[in-house]
């Protein structure tokens, strides 16, 4: 008998984890009588990271953080955001920094991120906060793959032993969401452009994460039935990068699209920028 499908609602949890969050900001004021900040740092005129920037900026809002929006133009130079990331890494105020990605090529990504303070690297993008991770120290986790997580672990989906195969290995996303599920002692592959039978190894997964980038590129027949499917692409026409729709039926566990990754990555960015800034709160 097939059970039904559960929705991993990424926006329910969200939901909750910002009513907490309210909470603790509250706290922190208190006590300390300032109100904390997240630094969204938005280089060039890319839509999609203005309106990434913007709900992150609303959410802090939410949750009653400061959020302080620093806009660089399109042609700044690594050494101009090198110099704006200092101000923000000296600033006492900034508990967290996001520097959204990506920014214009002419731009050093990899020392931007490097740059931010590691205890300010609430979004988790240093090589830092990723080594530390990966060693199973204390670190602020990359946002995307630690909000996966987190839905994951909030419905008890069991991941020891299974077989998760990740397509995608960017820095952000297919490398640290892999290095986690290992981590939670999944067994896992990693797939990228140059793999070889990448249907072949999809059809073997437990857990399938799709991270490529390409509108319903995993096909629903690829994956098997009763696997835990997690998508993190979003496309227009809401879309992901998974043909979500046609596998449903089939599956134990499915994120939706939109209204399960991303929330969660807000939610997560949110969350560890209120860690730092309890942090900061324990030298008042
Ligand atoms: P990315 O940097 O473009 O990386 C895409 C990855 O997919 C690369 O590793 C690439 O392999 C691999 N790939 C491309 N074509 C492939 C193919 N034909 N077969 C197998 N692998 C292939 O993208 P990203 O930043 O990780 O993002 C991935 C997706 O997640 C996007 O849809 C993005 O919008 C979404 N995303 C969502 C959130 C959120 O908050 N919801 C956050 C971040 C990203 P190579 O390394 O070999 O090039």
């Amino acid at each position: 008998m097939k059970i039904n499908p559960i929705l991993l609602d990424g926006k329910a949890l969200a939901k909750e984890i910002e009513i907490n969050l309210r909470a603790r900001v509250a706290r922190i004021i208190q006590q300390t009588g300032t109100i904390p900040a997240l630094a969204t740092v938005l280089v060039g005129n890319d839509p999609s990271s203005e309106i990434y920037v913007n709900m992150k900026g609303k959410a802090c809002e939410r949750v009653g953080l400061v959020s302080v929006k620093v806009h660089l133009p399109e042609t700044a130079t690594t050494e101009e955001l090198l110099d704006t990331i200092e101000k923000l890494n000296k600033d006492d105020n900034i508990c967290g920094i996001l520097l959204q990605h990506p920014v214009p090529e002419q731009i050093n990504e990899r020392l931007c991120f490097d740059k931010i303070l590691p205890g300010k690297d609430v979004d988790g993008v240093t090589c830092h906060g990723f080594g530390r991770m990966v060693m199973g120290e204390k670190a602020y986790g990359s946002a995307t793959p630690a909000g996966i997580i987190s839905l994951l672990k909030h419905y008890n989906l069991t991941l020891e032993g299974k077989h998760a195969v990740v397509v995608g290995r960017s820095p952000i996303l297919g490398k640290p969401i892999a290095m986690m599920l290992l981590n939670e002692d999944a067994t896992v592959t990693i797939c990228h452009s140059k793999t070889a039978n990448l249907p072949g190894l999809i059809r073997q997964a437990d857990i399938v994460v799709g991270a490529v980038g390409l509108p319903e590129f995993i096909k629903a027949d690829w994956i098997k039935d009763n696997a835990i499917v997690i998508d993190a692409g979003y496309h227009k026409g809401g879309k992901g990068d998974i043909e979500i729709e046609k596998v449903k039926e089939k599956v134990m566990a499915y994120t939706p699209v939109p209204g399960g990754v991303g929330p969660m990555t807000i939610a997560t960015l949110i969350s560890q920028t209120v860690e730092s800034a309890e942090m900061n709160s324990k030298s008042f």
